[in-house]
């Protein structure tokens, strides 16, 4: 094993940030977060419960109508920076932080989720002095215009998956915006967003701007949603817990945004380039062990090339190097928890007794941790749980449809439409598809990636409403106000 131990990172002491300063949680207590490579504790961290999270709002609140709302947006967009220069200065311990808590192996966080971090908080810091408002010659005897605002206090609600990314896609679009933040990381996964807040004050923003809140979602995260002085509601994670959201933040009538979960079809056609729709179907589906909300988890594939393709994934998935999540070598790392490897592997049980043919893996790996095989169910049916639900683990079901109509059919025949790939070198097809697929992204010969300047998040039902990145996440965090004057004498 090749463990750069000089990088093992500080752990963080795991007290919660409100106001600027480290506070214990207000009834003293603390959890234990393992890391899922070992099994074994990393640290543990204050549990925030409602007077915790109150208190963080309120501070969030100071720090709006105070120093942030009434600062420059030259200077905000100066503090994001310097927070920019702080990720980069700091990018490899962070790296190894992330991976440690999230079972994530190393190359891949160093390759993915650190440059989309950085590259995150400095799109958005140009973002901050460019936002403007805009004058609408409505009428002759009145001069009217718009306002661009931040809409408050953000709550940010982020899961474990890409805690550090999640959580950058929020807070920094909505501190560009003049907003401040409640950030409440994910339980299983909370050093990292703990590390962003210490590099925060270190950058200079003012006490309250960015707050975290680590602890659990029934109690800190339902706490955030549940606060009436909170504005908007940024929230990604799970279906279930998304529709809990918008019926809770219903109460307060709170802006909600929504990135929930996917059951993405890789559509495979027989004139793709089959080497390169292999490879991306395996990396689609294996990617951080499956635990990715754009998973490619449905592999679609033209009748004539079924075996063909099949073949070729189980051989890809016998060649991942199953690993700890340090070594450098490792490509399919752990599962998160005990408690998800269970889930997980209650899904390829059931995808066994619906009839589906398991041709690859299925079985927990016997090393400590939290491991599953790389697994390939093959002559899935449409109508099987593992065709339809989302596993969020390293499980690729294989179906075959016989042409266009069929593929766009089957691809759009889920509750979720977060996103949707393309394999095919016929550019007709292509567009004709990319309009008609139910996906907030199309991806065409190529699977997965997400870029800083592109909105990013689901067409509705299971996987949400509302756009993270881009432009598109401005709007997530302001609000136009209209101004009238009258001009008659
Ligand atoms: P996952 O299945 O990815 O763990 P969850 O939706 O359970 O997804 O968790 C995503 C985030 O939502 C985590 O930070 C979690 O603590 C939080 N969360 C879970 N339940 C609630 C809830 N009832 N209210 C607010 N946040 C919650």
């Amino acid at each position: 094993m090749t463990v750069a131990q000089a990088e093992v990172p500080r752990i963080p002491d795991g007290r919660l940030l409100i106001g600027g300063r480290w506070l214990d949680a207000a009834d003293g207590e603390r959890f234990v977060v393992e890391n899922p490579a070992t099994g074994k504790p990393l640290a543990e961290v204050c549990r925030a419960r409602d007077k915790d999270v109150a208190k963080a709002v309120a501070a969030a609140r100071e720090a709006y109508e105070g120093a942030w709302g009434t600062m420059d947006a030259r200077d905000r967009g100066r503090i994001l920076r310097r927070l920019v220069t702080l990720l980069e200065n700091h990018s490899e311990e962070l790296v190894h932080l992330e991976s440690l808590d999230g079972g994530k192996p190393l190359k891949a966080t160093r390759r993915q989720d650190l440059p989309a971090v950085i590259d995150c908080f400095d799109y958005y810091a140009g973002w901050a002095d460019k936002l403007k408002g805009d004058v609408v010659p409505a009428r002759s005897d009145a001069l009217t215009y718009l306002l661009r605002e931040p809409v408050g206090v953000v709550g940010a609600i982020v899961p474990w998956n890409f805690p550090l990314m999640n959580a950058a896609w929020k807070v920094a679009p909505a501190l560009a915006c003049g907003c401040t933040v409640v950030l409440k990381p994910a339980e299983l996964t909370p050093l990292s967003a703990l590390r962003l807040g210490e590099l925060a004050l270190e950058a200079g923003l003012p006490d309250g701007v960015l707050n975290v809140v680590p602890g659990f979602g029934t109690e800190a995260g339902a706490a955030l949603v549940s606060n009436p002085g909170v504005d908007k509601i940024s929230f990604t994670g799970s279906p279930a817990v998304g529709r809990w959201i918008m019926k809770t933040a219903a109460e307060n009538v709170t802006r909600v945004g929504l990135e929930l979960g996917g059951k993405s079809p890789n559509i495979i056609f027989e004139d793709a380039d089959l080497k390169r729709a292999v490879a991306a179907a395996s990396s689609g589906i294996f990617f951080n062990a499956g635990q990715v909300c754009s998973a490619g988890s449905r592999i679609l594939v033209q009748e004539s090339i079924k075996d063909e393709v099949v073949e070729a994934l189980v051989e890809r998935s016998a060649s991942l190097a199953v690993g700890d999540t340090l070594d450098e070598k490792t490509m399919l790392g752990p599962i998160i928890s005990e408690k998800q490897l269970d889930k997980v592997q209650a899904y390829v049980a059931v995808g066994q007794s619906e009839g589906a043919k398991l041709v690859a893996g299925g079985n927990r790996v016997s090393r400590p941790g939290y491991y599953l095989e790389p697994t390939v169910f093959a002559n899935v049916d449409e109508h099987m749980r593992i065709a339809r639900e989302e596993i969020f683990g390293p499980v690729a079901a294989v179906m075959s449809f016989k042409d266009e109509q069929d593929a766009l059919r089957l691809a759009n025949s889920t509750t979720y439409s977060l996103a949707a790939a393309i394999w095919t070198k016929d550019v007709t097809r292509v567009h004709r598809l990319a309009a008609k697929l139910s996906a907030g992204t199309v991806w065409v010969n190529t699977y997965g990636h997400t870029d800083t300047r592109l909105p990013w998040g689901g067409s509705g039902g299971d996987s949400g409403i509302g756009r993270d990145l881009g432009e598109a996440a401005l709007a997530n965090y302001t609000e136009t106000k209209t101004i009238w004057v009258n001009l008659r004498q």
